[in-house]
């Protein structure tokens, strides 16, 4: 057996971009809908659609060889089995951004995290949270929610809670206010890395090259553009990230050349405003779909 599995959400707020990426990578799977074992056809990746919470655990007892799962639950569960087993995260991923926030109600005597000592938190957390707390110098008691941990200061169970936040609406709405972040997550790769076999290796390093090109392509743009033969300097230390651009004549303009370049680095509206002020014009700024370093 030379495949590798592949552990992803299988519904909820990771799911979409989990399956978008690996299919980026050029992967694709038979499968029907309601199936949790997705087979990779073209490739020896195969796809297993779990809850979130059950990927950590998934990788530690070698179910799978890789799984995309947010930092917050990876932590937890590595926390929590005394950092047995092996678990490496492998890429930190772009989606699936959140915090790991203390939060008290409103009309809560406690003004700051340090005056959290002695209080109970709920937390679906406890293991991270506990962790973060002491870090801090805190020494609070945690108290295990599975969901709606935002109701636990009403009803009387804990004074604070700890909490993921995206936006803080959930918060407001609970008449709570943000003490203080605790910790910032995103979604990672994670891969199980001791047992894995040569040829396994050689399928998971094609992998990874390819998430680096996926991952690379998604920030660089590429950026045409007309300049003066002697701004050319100028304009390539202007361009986000980039090097080496390459230079073609233009007919009939003798003092003007086409300046192409891929920028490594997000480009925006005040970069082109400063190249169209040192003599640029006819400025494209264009997606790139993949690259291979
Ligand atoms: P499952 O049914 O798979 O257990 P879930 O309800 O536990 O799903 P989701 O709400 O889909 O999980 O969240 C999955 C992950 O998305 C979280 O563990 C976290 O890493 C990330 N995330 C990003 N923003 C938020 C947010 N505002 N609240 C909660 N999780 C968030
Ligand atoms: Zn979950």
């Amino acid at each position: 057996m030379n495949r590798i599995r592949v552990a992803i959400q299988k519904s909820g707020r990771l799911s979409e971009r989990s399956l978008g990426l690996l299919q980026s990578c050029g992967l694709r799977f038979a499968h029907s809908k309601d199936k949790l074992y997705w087979y990779g056809r073209d490739f020896p990746v195969d796809l297993l659609l779990v809850r979130d919470d059950d990927i950590p655990r998934m990788l530690l007892d070698g179910v799978c060889e890789l799984g995309i799962v947010g930092e917050n639950i990876a932590q937890e569960v590595m926390l929590e089995s005394n950092a047995g087993g092996d678990m490496t995260q492998l890429r930190k991923l772009s989606f699936g951004g959140c915090r790991l926030s203390l939060a008290v109600p409103e009309d809560s005597p406690v003004q700051s995290a340090s005056d959290l000592d002695g209080c109970r938190i709920a937390t679906s957390y406890p293991a991270l949270t506990t962790a973060l707390l002491v870090e801090r110098g805190i020494n609070a008691e945690t108290v295990k929610f599975s969901g709606s941990v935002e109701i636990a200061p009403g009803l009387g169970i804990a004074d604070a809670i700890a909490d993921l936040v995206s936006t803080g609406t959930t918060l407001r709405a609970n008449h709570l206010v943000e003490l203080e972040v605790l910790f910032e997550s995103t979604a990672a790769l994670y891969g199980q890395m001791a047992k894995l076999t040569a040829e396994k290796k050689t399928v998971l390093d094609r992998l990874l090259a390819r998430l680096d090109g996926v991952l690379l392509a998604a920030e660089s743009k590429y950026v045409m553009l007309n300049a003066p033969r002697d701004s050319v300097e100028k304009i390539t230390r202007l361009l986000p990230g980039a090097e080496n651009p390459s230079l073609m004549n233009l007919e009939g303009a003798p003092e003007r050349v086409a300046l192409h370049a891929v920028c490594r680095e997000a480009v925006f509206w005040e970069h082109l405003e400063a190249l169209k002020a040192a003599g640029a014009s006819a400025i494209l700024v264009l997606p790139v779909e993949k690259m291979l370093a």
